[in-house]
């Protein structure tokens, strides 16, 4: 995996992007357990993980980020937890900024002592007025003795306490916004934390327990993604204040593709009303959901390293996403053989063998590693009503891995219901036009399958500003059609990847077992979707 991003372009870029390095790397990824991960915390995942083992054989942190628990769940976390582990990326170290409740507690109290911080009890709307306008709270002034006693009653939960959350005496109109006293404490009292229980009712922001578990934890370079840079300064106050030790900060472009909502928030909000399976939906960008549509790891990893750590923000295709899946499928996909179930057509080879017989074919035919397969001959074979919609009668056509065959009759029209052909083996298989999947109704158990294909969950590319994200949300995203199978299919597990002769990729979403059909899900290649 190394070689990947090391040999192409992006190898050397990702060489240029960190300085400092010579005494040694320590990374951290900081997952919220609010969501499953999606593509994009994949990148951030990555990029920490290239750093740190690939290219400075440093050291990578995980770190659950989890001081909100109206938001947070230990579902979330063991799921963030298996899928690094399926990505392949495996954390030196995990940590929890809930571990640190106490300490950044000992930090706010400082604060507070030290003149850097005050409580401040004005209402949300007018707070955002003030810092937008650049005026400072009435509150600003509270002495510190004032300070200590709401933060006291804050600790506790009271009436009075939740009222308030501290700020960060920071500046009250510095042109960059971020700057403007930011809030750094404030009050859950209602919702128990999935590790620390009830112990707390206030929790630091993102803002004030980043810096200092990262200068704590031994970050040596912080990656964010660039929607944080106007926060740097900030970032950096919080460490000079506190006399922390230093990190250096690394910003990266977060990876955005068309039609895909990335945000945890909307995401869950897909889940709880039920217009997906779940997190690991096949149209879920999430690394489950792409992974149940048949993205591969090797594949997935290619493509983000690839990306290189770049600070432009494009928004991406799904194009060579899924193209570079196919690259690493295609070699590997042992191939079937279905036929619509609908309509399909039935076909009697007028001098098709007496009795039905099978012989082993490889199942890859540029690929004998793959192994052989057995397929079924006879006089009755079934055919896809598309397919047969075009034959004409007296038309030589091939029948795929059999040879030549001639349209002798065709019955009944939309649907055709059976035709007759007569075998011509001895016909140039390069002459003719059509090239057919058939499946013999003898010799074999045809095998039943449901097989699913989808759209993009968003209908429309990238949403103007304006939008709302509700309204875009492709109405039936989800199509499914029976087929029948060969009877190869039969040995085929959960996870495995076909491809279904001249229909495309597949990924077995359940095996077939008694009376249940085998569960097939449509992989995109990067040609249309
Ligand atoms: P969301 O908006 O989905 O809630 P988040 O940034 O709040 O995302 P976190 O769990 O805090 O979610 O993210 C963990 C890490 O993943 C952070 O370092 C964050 O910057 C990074 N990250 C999140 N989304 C993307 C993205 N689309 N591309 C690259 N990195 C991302
Ligand atoms: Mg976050
Ligand atoms: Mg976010």
């Amino acid at each position: 995996r190394a070689k990947i991003a090391a040999s192409s372009k992006a190898g050397a870029s990702y060489k240029m992007a960190l300085q400092d390095t010579e005494k040694g790397v320590v990374t951290r990824f900081p997952p919220e357990p609010s969501g499953y991960l999606h593509i994009g915390h994949a990148k951030a995942a990555l990029l920490n993980d290239y750093f740190a083992h690939e290219l400075y054989k440093g050291t990578l942190l995980l770190r659950f980020d989890d001081t909100n628990p109206s938001k947070e769940k230990q579902e979330y976390q063991d799921a963030i937890v298996e899928d690094l582990a399926l990505m392949g990326i495996k954390p030196d170290k995990t940590s929890y900024t809930s571990d640190y409740l106490q300490i950044l507690y000992d930090y706010g109290v400082r604060m507070i002592k030290e003149g850097h911080a005050y409580a401040d009890d004005t209402d949300q709307a007018t707070m955002q007025k003030e810092r937008f306008d650049g005026i400072a709270s009435k509150n600003r002034d509270l002495s510190v003795e004032e300070n200590l006693a709401i933060f006291e009653e804050m600790k506790a939960g009271t009436e009075k306490g939740v009222k308030n959350c501290l700020r960060a005496k920071l500046s009250v109109d510095n042109p960059n916004k971020a700057m403007r006293d930011p809030v750094i404490y404030r009050c859950n009292v209602d919702t128990p934390h999935h590790r620390t229980g009830t112990v707390w009712k206030i929790y630091p922001t993102y803002d004030f327990a980043c810096p200092i578990v990262d200068s704590i934890e031994g970050v040596t370079h912080a990656l964010r993604t660039t929607e944080y840079t106007d926060r740097n300064p900030q970032y950096q106050w919080f460490l000079d204040t506190l006399k922390l030790r230093q990190v250096h900060m690394w910003d990266f472009a977060r990876m955005n593709f068309i039609r895909t909502e990335l945000s945890k928030r909307k995401l869950t909000k897909l889940v709880d009303a039920g217009t997906v399976w779940g997190w690991d939906d096949p149209r879920m960008p999430t690394i489950r959901g792409v992974r149940r549509r048949g993205m591969t790891i090797p594949a997935l990893r290619d493509f983000i390293l690839k990306q290189g750590p770049s600070r432009n923000i494009v928004v991406m295709d799904w194009t060579n996403f899924w193209a570079s899946n196919k690259k690493e499928i295609d070699p590997i996909a042992p191939r079937h053989t279905s036929v619509d179930a609908a309509n399909a057509v039935k076909a009697t080879v007028i001098n098709g063998p007496e009795k039905a017989y099978t012989e082993d074919k490889p199942k890859h035919n540029k690929n004998p590693a793959v192994g052989t397969k057995r397929v079924a001959y006879s006089k009755n074979l079934l055919f896809d009503q598309e397919d047969v919609k075009l034959f004409k009668e007296g038309e030589e056509i091939t029948l795929m891995n059999w040879g030549n065959a001639f349209v002798r009759k065709i019955n009944g029209s939309s649907p055709i219901t059976d035709i007759e052909l007569e075998l011509h083996l001895e016909g140039d298989v390069k002459k003719t036009e059509k090239k057919v999947t058939w499946l013999s109704a003898e010799g074999q158990d045809l095998i039943k399958a449901d097989v699913w294909e989808f759209d993009y969950l968003m209908s429309k590319d990238k949403l103007d500003e304006g939008d709302n994200w509700e309204d875009f949300v492709t109405p039936n995203s989800s199509h499914k059609v029976e087929a029948l199978c060969d009877c190869n299919v039969t040995d085929l597990k959960e996870d495995d990847i076909i491809q279904l002769e001249r229909k495309g990729y597949f990924r077995v979403d359940k095996a077939a077992k008694g009376d249940q059909p085998l569960v097939l899900f449509g992989i995109p290649t990067g040609k249309t979707k």
